[in-house]
C-alpha cells in the first residue's frame, strides 16, 4: 500500500484506536439504490471496507433509501453484485427505510423540545429565504408555531392529510448561522409515492441531512466518510445526533471525490445515457459503470489498485482516465494469454507454401510469464493478414509488407509480397506472397533479416469474431464553453469489426481476457457472445503515454 501513509482517514482511526475513542471501526458505504454504481462509488467501497479490514473492524452495506421517487430493487440488486464483483463482503446489509419509525420518534423529540416546527411555505420560498452567504435569511412566518400544533400538524402528515409540497418539517436552528446548511434546514418532505421496501406505509420521507446521522448512529457507525461536499454539512450532521440524543455518535470524515477525465460521474446523467440509448444500458462497456467496466473486462485488481494509488487526498482534482488503463495492463500483463487476432482482415495466398497441407506451430502463451506454456497453432497457403500491414506505395520507414518486401510472420515465417490482387474498384483484395521454409521461427536461422513482424491467422482454421473497439464516451470541452454534457458525446466511441481469431480461442468463454498480439487487451463480452458467434471487447490498447 504505497499511499498508505498520505491517507489521513486511516491517520485518525489508528488514533482513535490508541486512545480507546473506539474498541472496533465500523464504517459504511451508503449508496442511494437510484441507479448503478460507478467508479466513483468504487473509491468510496474500497476506502471503507478496506479500512475496516486493516484494523478488523466492520463495514456495512446500507441502502440510504429515503427517496421513493427514484429508487428501484433493480439497483439494489446491481449494488450488491457490484460491491461482491470488487472483492468485499459486508458485515450487516440495511435499509435506511427500515428505521423510518425511529427517525419519526426522533423528529417528534426534536418538536417537543422545540426544535423543530411544520413549516407552509413552498419550497421556492424556503429557498429565497435562505440568504446567502453575504446576507442573513428570513425567518418563516411558521416558525413560531406551538409544539401542541407543530405535533399535530406532523402527525397528520405522516396519516397523509396534506398533499406533495404543502408542508415540509424543518429543523429550528438559526436563520442567520453564517452555514447556509444551519439556517433551519428541511428535515421531512411530504410524498405520496409507493417505496421499493415500505410500499405505501409512508407518505413523509426524511431528508438526507436528517437521516443520514441517524442511520449511522442507529448501526453504530464510528467513521462515517463522504464526500467534500459535505463537509459544510458537518456541522449539521452534529446537530442531528446531539439534539435528537443519540446514544452512539459517530463521527463524518470528508475525501475527495473521483472525477476522470471524458467521464461523467453522476447518476443522473448516466441515466440519462442510459435513457436515451446513446449507450446499450448501464453495463455498456463504454459507460464509467461498475458494471460495465466488468463488461468491458477491467478486473477487480486492476480498480482496487487504482484506487489505492490515489490515496484518500481532500483535493477533488480530475484523474486521467489513462492512470486506470495503465493499472489493467499491469494486471492483465502476467494473467492474460498472448493470442493473434486479426481486426481488419487482408487475404494472403502462399503461393509456394503446398496445397492441402497443414503444420501445427509452437508458440508461448505469454513470454512474460513462462509457466503459462505454449499453444499450437495452424499454418497453411491461405492465412489473413491485418489491411493496415500493407501498402501498396509506402512512404520511407514503412516496414511491413509491400511489394517485393519481406517480412516475419510472428511464430512462422518470413513472407515476400510478390502480387497484389484487386477487384473492381481498384481496392486490393488479396496478396500473393511466397515464404521461405528455411526462415522458420525458433530454428535459429539468421541468414538474412527483416525490420518488420507482423501477425496473422490462418485462413481455413481462422475463427470469426466481432471485435468492439471503444472510445472515450465523451469528448473534450475544446472550446471552453459550458455545453450540455449531451452535446459532448463521441459519436465515434464505438465501432464494431468483423475479424478473425487464432482456432484455439473458439472455445473462449465470457470474461475471458487475452492480449491481441501488437492489438491491446480484449474481453469475451458475456452478453452478447453466443455459442457460434464470439464477441470480444476492447480493454486498453497496448500503448500508453501514461507513467506513474
Ligand atoms: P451521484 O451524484 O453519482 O448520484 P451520490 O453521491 O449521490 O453520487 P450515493 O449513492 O449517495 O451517490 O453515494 C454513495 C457513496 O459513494 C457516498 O458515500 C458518496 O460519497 C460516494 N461517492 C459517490 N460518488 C463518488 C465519487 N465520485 N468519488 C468518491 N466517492 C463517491
Ligand atoms: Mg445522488
Ligand atoms: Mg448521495
Amino acid at each position: 500500500m504505497e499511499n498508505a501513509s498520505s491517507n489521513f482517514i486511516r491517520n485518525i482511526v489508528i488514533e482513535d484506536l490508541k486512545t480507546g475513542k473506539v474498541d472496533q471501526i465500523v464504517t459504511r458505504f451508503p449508496p442511494e439504490p437510484n441507479g448503478y454504481l460507478h467508479i466513483g462509488h468504487a473509491r468510496s467501497i474500497c476506502l471503507n471496507f478496506e479500512l475496516a479490514d486493516e484494523f478488523n473492524g466492520r463495514t456495512h452495506l446500507r441502502f440510504d433509501d429515503t427517496n421513493p421517487l427514484k429508487e428501484d430493487v433493480e439497483y439494489v440488486e446491481s449494488i450488491k453484485e457490484d460491491v461482491r464483483w470488487l472483492g468485499f463482503e459486508w458485515d450487516g446489509l440495511f435499509f435506511a427505510s427500515d428505521y423510518f419509525e425511529e427517525m419519526y420518534n426522533r423528529a417528534v423529540l426534536l418538536i417537543k423540545k422545540g426544535k423543530a416546527y411544520v413549516d407552509d411555505l413552498s419550497a421556492e420560498e424556503i429557498r429565497e429565504m435562505r440568504g446567502t452567504l453575504t446576507e442573513p435569511g428570513k425567518e418563516s412566518p411558521y416558525r413560531n408555531r406551538t409544539v401542541e400544533e407543530n405535533l399535530d400538524l406532523f402527525e397528520r402528515m405522516r396519516k397523509g392529510e396534506f398533499k406533495d409540497g404543502e408542508k415540509v418539517l424543518r429543523a429550528k436552528i438559526d436563520m442567520a448561522s453564517p452555514n447556509i446548511n444551519m439556517r433551519d434546514p428541511v428535515l421531512y418532505r411530504i410524498a405520496h409515492a409507493t417505496h421499493h421496501n415500505t410500499g405505501d406505509k409512508w407518505c413523509i420521507y426524511p431528508m438526507y441531512d436528517f437521516a443520514h446521522p441517524l442511520e449511522d448512529a442507529i448501526e453504530g457507525v464510528t467513521h462515517s466518510l463522504c464526500t467534500l461536499e459535505f463537509e459544510d454539512h458537518r456541522p449539521l450532521y452534529d446537530w442531528v445526533i446531539q439534539e435528537c440524543e443519540m446514544e452512539h455518535v459517530p463521527r463524518q470524515y470528508e475525501f475527495g471525490r473521483l472525477n476522470l477525465t471524458n467521464t461523467v460521474m453522476s447518476k443522473r446523467k448516466l441515466k440519462q445515457l442510459v435513457d436515451e440509448k446513446y449507450v446499450d444500458g448501464w453495463d455498456d462497456p463504454r459507460m464509467p459503470t461498475v458494471s460495465g467496466l466488468r463488461r468491458r473486462g477491467y478486473t477487480p485488481e486492476s480498480i482496487r489498485n487504482f484506487i489505492r494509488e490515489l490515496g484518500v487526498s481532500k483535493g477533488s482534482g480530475v484523474v486521467d482516465t489513462q492512470m486506470l488503463e495503465h493499472f489493467a495492463r499491469e494486471d492483465l500483463k502476467l494473467k492474460a494469454p498472448r493470442t493473434m487476432a486479426v481486426l481488419r482482415p487482408l487475404k494472403v495466398v502462399i503461393t509456394n507454401y503446398p496445397e492441402g497441407k497443414v503444420e501445427m506451430l509452437e508458440a508461448e502463451i505469454n513470454p512474460e510469464n513462462p509457466e503459462m506454456g505454449v499453444r499450437q497453432i495452424p499454418f497453411s497457403r491461405e492465412i489473413y493478414i491485418e489491411q493496415d500491414d500493407f501498402m501498396e506505395n509506402p512512404p520511407p520507414k514503412y516496414f511491413r509488407l509491400f511489394p517485393g518486401n519481406e517480412v516475419r510472420l510472428k511464430h512462422a515465417y518470413f513472407i515476400k509480397c510478390n502480387e497484389v490482387i484487386k477487384d473492381e474498384q481498384g481496392n486490393v483484395v488479396e496478396l500473393h506472397c511466397t515464404y521461405d521454409p528455411e526462415t522458420k521461427s525458433g530454428s535459429g536461422f539468421s541468414g538474412r533479416k527483416v525490420k518488420g513482424t507482423i501477425h496473422w491467422v490462418e485462413a481455413q482454421h481462422a475463427v470469426p469474431a466481432e471485435l468492439r473497439l471503444y472510445e472515450p464516451l465523451l469528448l473534450d470541452d475544446t472550446d471552453g464553453e459550458e455545453k450540455d454534457f449531451l452535446e459532448l458525446v463521441n459519436p465515434n466511441s464505438l465501432e464494431v469489426l468483423q475479424g478473425f481469431v487464432e482456432p484455439n480461442m473458439k472455445d473462449a468463454k465470457p470474461h475471458d481476457k487475452f492480449q491481441f498480439f501488437r492489438h491491446g487487451y480484449f474481453n469475451v463480452d458475456p452478453k452478447d457472445t453466443t455459442s457460434d458467434q464470439l464477441v470480444f471487447n476492447l480493454i486498453v490498447s497496448l500503448k500508453s503515454s501514461f507513467e506513474v
